[in-house]
């Protein structure tokens, strides 16, 4: 079986040239599955996991805007359509630089999996384009926008596809994007997520992936009888997903001493409070500046510039019980791993996606520390997606208190998920092995009902 498992891991490699962050993610998944696949056979005969790694549909299209010089500029813009089987494409979309086809579909593979974890009825899908809003005038990003809706918008539908928000992508792009789908199909329908809370957004959505990942983290805290109370954190980033991450971590009483950004990190050994995560927002999401400036204003804190050549990371160097990287992919990698691991840290749960490389989830899962997979761990923000688009179809919104309760109870279930596939397949306490079994097996059930398609 386990040549069934590397031979097929060759063919998708051999298949998808020059995409390593696809061959990882599927790697990371295939190997997990193996024992699934024995014991069904199934699921082998009708190829379903050859299905399941070639997109049902990729568009690929030019989005050319205008700058504030008046100078033509060309972008690529990607929607990956990956699964369709258990509901509508839902995934987020990227703007970011490195976005190329090969990150999207890794992307959008994870997201397949995760979005069946949530228990809610969405498919999997993701986009984006390598257009890098940093530096952009306002004017310069509603450009970009409209002009990648204007293709984009065939595409999706409320039914059909909903995307929704990502690196580079928040309220701004999604109401600039939101806007323009409306003037040209001539309707308002949920066909994108993390919409303004006046216009068809749900609340705690913005809040919904941090809080999530800490849900999730508490629960497998439990397991061991503890809390967060008195713990030292470490998060890395400080977009939307950090910045929650931080606010829910400080309620449960837990200490956050880093935050970064692709320039460099933060330390502060006091520890976040009300006051500085309040200047976090208004850094990021209104003056859209570096956390460097955190530095400048917090007395105590240190800024170190980000070293590529060093080879490791030093947020993930510095003591902590608990780490939550909520930046990028692969941004901790072996030398990372072993020196969370070497200072102590009891936990770690991915707030970005695949935030760990393969050798660091290997170390984290012989080390039997509490590890938890993005596509787990971070699900409660395309989980709370799916409540908007309920409230969308029903014409109404619900309070703050019953999605934040709802949120809860799906990322309880989550970690309920895992657990129970894990211990069934004969590796519990491993989340990667409960989260890639139990998100797979809904959609092979889906798939093998609706025959050959
Ligand atoms: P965001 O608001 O755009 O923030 C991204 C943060 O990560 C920024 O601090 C950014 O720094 C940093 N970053 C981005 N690329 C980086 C790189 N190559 N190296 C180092 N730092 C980098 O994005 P987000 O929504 O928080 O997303 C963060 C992660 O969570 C992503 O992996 C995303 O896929 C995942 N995620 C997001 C959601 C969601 O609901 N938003 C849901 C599930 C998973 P700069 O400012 O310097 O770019």
């Amino acid at each position: 079986m386990n040549n069934y498992a590397e031979d097929f891991i060759a063919e998708v490699i051999s298949k998808n040239p020059g995409e390593p962050e696809f061959h990882q993610a599927v790697t990371e998944v295939v190997r997990s599955l193996a024992p699934v696949i024995e014991k069904s056979p199934q699921y082998r005969k009708a190829k379903i996991l050859e299905r399941m790694t070639v997109p049902e549909r990729v568009i690929q299209f030019r989005v050319p805007w205008v700058d504030d010089r008046g100078e033509i500029q060309i972008n690529r813009g990607y929607r990956i359509e990956m699964n369709s089987a258990i509901g509508p494409y839902k995934g987020g979309l990227r703007f970011h630089s490195t976005v190329y086809l090969g990150l999207l579909k890794f992307l959008a593979f994870e997201q397949v999996l995760k979005n069946s974890l949530t228990t809610l009825p969405m498919g999997g899908g993701k986009g984006g384009s390598d257009f890098d809003p940093h530096g952009k005038s306002d004017m310069e990003v509603m450009r970009f926008c409209q002009s990648f809706m204007t293709e984009l918008c065939r595409h999706i539908g409320a039914d059909t596809d909903v995307p929704a928000g990502d690196i580079g992508v928040g309220g701004r792009e999604i109401g600039y994007m939101f806007g323009q789908y409306k003037r040209i199909r001539n309707e308002f329908t949920g066909v994108l997520t993390g919409k303004g809370i006046k216009w068809g957004g749900s609340l705690i959505r913005p809040e919904a992936t941090g809080y999530g990942c800490v849900y999730f983290a508490q629960e497998m805290l439990a397991t061991k009888g503890q809390d967060f109370k008195g713990k030292t954190c470490l998060v890395s980033g400080s977009g939307n997903v950090a910045q929650y991450t931080i606010q829910k971590l400080m309620q449960l009483g837990g200490k956050v001493v880093t935050i970064s950004d692709s320039d460099g990190c933060i330390y502060d050994e006091a520890g976040f409070n009300d006051e500085k995560l309040a200047f976090l927002l208004e850094l990021k999401n209104v003056r859209r500046g570096r956390v460097s400036e955190y530095a400048q204003k917090f007395k105590g804190s240190v800024y170190t510039k980000r070293d590529k050549s060093i080879g490791y990371d030093v947020l993930w160097n510095y003591k902590a019980d608990c780490a939550f990287p909520s930046a990028t992919q692969n941004e901790i990698n072996a030398k990372d791993a072993a020196n969370l691991l070497k200072n102590g840290c009891k936990l770690v749960a991915e707030g970005s996606n695949m935030s760990t490389t393969m050798e660091g989830v290997d170390a984290f899962v012989d080390a039997g520390i509490l590890y938890a997979p993005g596509k787990a761990s971070n699900a409660g923000g395309v989980a709370t997606s799916g409540l908007e688009m309920t409230q969308n179809s029903m014409r109404l919104s619900w309070s703050r208190e019953e999605v934040d309760k709802q949120l809860g109870g799906i990322m309880k279930s989550i970690h309920g998920a895992c657990v129970k596939a894990s211990a069934a397949y004969g590796k519990p306490g491993n989340y990667v092995v409960g989260a890639n079994v139990a998100g797979f097996l809904k959609v092979a059930d889906a798939m093998m009902d609706q025959g050959i398609v």
